[in-house]
């Protein structure tokens, strides 16, 4: 029997040890991880934070107890290649066959007097784990004034869901526009706008010189000289690969540890997946790369696919706030421009309305889009970039979401016309296609599709579009002998099913922000 050891129970350890459980074979599987709760999906804290999820909505129940040894709370603290064994912070030690490092990132900490990483102040505090949200949570009760350090993704997410809660948020951040990896100048420009009117107040271009904390407050010092003093303190300032254990162990590390096309590190019996590993150039710090490189782990270490290989896609990003619809791929900050050859610019911009958009075109295909505000055409220009394919001639229909005039762009309000290949779930890589074969062999609820491909379980975004395509299927494929508790009728509402009912409206739920799926 093989001895597979997982070390960290985030997301990519927890979905190996499910897919592990899942291929046939007999192996034990033992599962170590630090943290002293059961697997949670770490996405979904942004969620939480702001109050629209609770706890036990995020927590993650694969791999649960099934035939998977999972010890939480415990640590490793030394990798023994030579032994094959791993040591803990208890004291024990576990030999492995094939050992899976998911250790997952770690926040950083920014080197400011008055900061120490090991132990932070009173009323600061970083924002990666459920331990980090809680403790958020807990400083923001009864709290007027919130500083968010920094304007990535996660320190707006956090500034947002602090909002959300009624605070009065500032977001510092050290460059002259928010989220420069991901947006132009023009957008970012937009973004703080439409942050503006929801209650979160920015300070650009101004760096973090000191802190001065205690139970009372906060107070930040900036490089201009000025100082904003708050309740609390929230650290956004991104997030490093936790590659202490493999680098002790002489395993080849450079931003990340460094694996190959099959997530193995330089020593051939330990692989490493998730933001810990390093494919490629740089670590990808997202879900849907690390739960695809669990499925390759999975496939090899079990001989289902002795030649599956893992294949980066391009990534997607999206703000999960509230009140903002922000979707960029691909090339879009300034500057950036990949490959040669000439790209074609189209940029339409309403800062009134909140409204920015802008794609860039080379041989026919997106090389890159950032599409701020609500834009119909959000569902459409994901699928083209996702899928490389040929853009429409008529740009418009995706720069603006409707033609001049002023019919919509995107005519597919029924599944129907997306073709089988569109990935409706971009965490899991979940095709339209799958989830009709889903549907054809009994899934027949949102609930039901959910569990049997995992669509809609990871951001959650999908779900609508999810809603959509099972309500869109009970009209077009109606089963003759419908199983009793199968709420068909709760899915098409009443009317025909169509996307547009799934569309994007941001309702303030937690599951309305999602990919729409009509395909032009
Ligand atoms: C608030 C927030 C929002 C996010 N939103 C998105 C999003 O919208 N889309 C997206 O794609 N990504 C998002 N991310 C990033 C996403 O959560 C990560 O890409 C994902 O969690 C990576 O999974 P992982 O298992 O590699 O790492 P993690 O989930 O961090 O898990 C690593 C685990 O390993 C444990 N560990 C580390 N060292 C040891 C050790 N020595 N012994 C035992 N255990 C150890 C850690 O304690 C941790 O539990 C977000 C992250 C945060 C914090």
């Amino acid at each position: 029997m093989t001895t597979v050891v997982i070390v960290g129970y985030g997301m990519a350890g927890a979905r190996l040890a499910a897919e592990l459980h899942a291929q046939p074979g007999d192996r034990k599987v033992t599962v170590l991880g630090a943290e002293p709760h059961r697997a949670y999906n770490r996405i979904m804290l942004s969620t939480l934070l702001a109050g629209k999820l609770d706890e036990p909505d995020v927590e993650l129940t694969e791999a649960a107890g099934h035939g998977v040894d999972v010890r939480t709370g415990v640590a490793v603290t030394a990798i023994d290649r030579a032994a094959c064994e791993v040591r803990t912070d208890d004291g024990d030690r576990v030999g492995y066959d094939h050992l899976v490092l998911a250790t997952g990132s770690r926040a950083m900490v920014p080197p400011l007097p008055g900061l120490d990483p090991a132990a932070l102040p009173d009323r600061v505090a970083v924002f990666r784990t459920l331990d980090d949200c809680r403790r958020i949570l807990a400083m923001a009760r009864g709290a007027r004034r919130a500083l968010v350090l920094g304007g990535g993704l996660l320190g707006l997410e956090a500034a947002r869901g602090l909002a959300a809660r009624g605070l009065d948020v500032t977001v510092v951040h050290p460059t002259g526009h928010l989220m420069e990896r991901q947006l132009d100048p023009a957008a970012g420009a937009v973004l703080a706008g439409t942050l503006a009117g929801l209650g979160v107040r920015t300070r650009l271009a101004a760096s973090a010189t000191g802190l001065a904390a205690d139970a009372h407050g906060v107070r930040l010092d900036l490089s201009d000289g000025s100082s904003l003093t708050a309740d609390l303190l929230v650290l956004s300032c991104g997030v490093r690969p936790d590659t202490v254990l493999a680098a002790a162990a002489g395993l080849t590390v450079e931003r990340g540890i460094v694996v190959d096309d099959r997530l193995r590190t330089s020593d051939p019996r330990v692989s490493a997946i998730g933001d810990c590993a390093q494919h490629g150039a740089t670590p990808s710090g997202l879900v849907a790369p690390a739960w695809a490189q669990a499925r390759v782990v999975a496939q090899l270490l079990s001989g289902v696919d002795p030649h599956a290989a893992y294949r980066p896609r391009p990534a997607v990003t999206r703000l999960k706030a509230a009140g903002i619809d922000l979707a960029a791929m691909g090339d879009t900050a300034e500057g950036d421009r990949a490959g040669d050859g000439p790209v074609e610019e189209l940029t339409f911009a309403d800062p009134a309305r909140g409204t920015y958009a802008r794609l860039r075109i080379r041989d026919e295909r997106l090389t890159g889009a950032i599409l701020l505000g609500d834009n119909p055409a959000v569902g459409t220009v994901v699928q083209l970039f996702d899928r490389g394919a040929p853009v429409p001639s008529d740009r418009r229909a995706l720069l603006l979401g409707r033609t001049l005039g002023g019919t919509p762009a995107a005519p597919a309000t029924s599944p129907a016309l997306m073709p089988d290949a569109a990935t409706v779930c971009q965490c899991n890589d979940v095709s339209k296609g799958a989830l009709v074969r889903c549907w054809r062999s009994g899934g027949r609820t949102v609930e039901a599709m959910s569990a049997a491909t995992r669509a809609g379980t990871g951001c959650g975004g999908c779900r609508d579009a999810l809603a959509g395509i099972v309500g869109w299927l009970a009209e077009v494929d109606p089963v003759a002998d419908e199983p009793a508790g199968l709420a068909r009728t709760d899915l098409t509402g009443g009317g025909p099913p169509t996307l547009a009912g799934a569309d994007l409206v941001n309702d303030d739920s937690p599951r309305t922000r999602h990919d729409r799926v009509e395909v032009a």
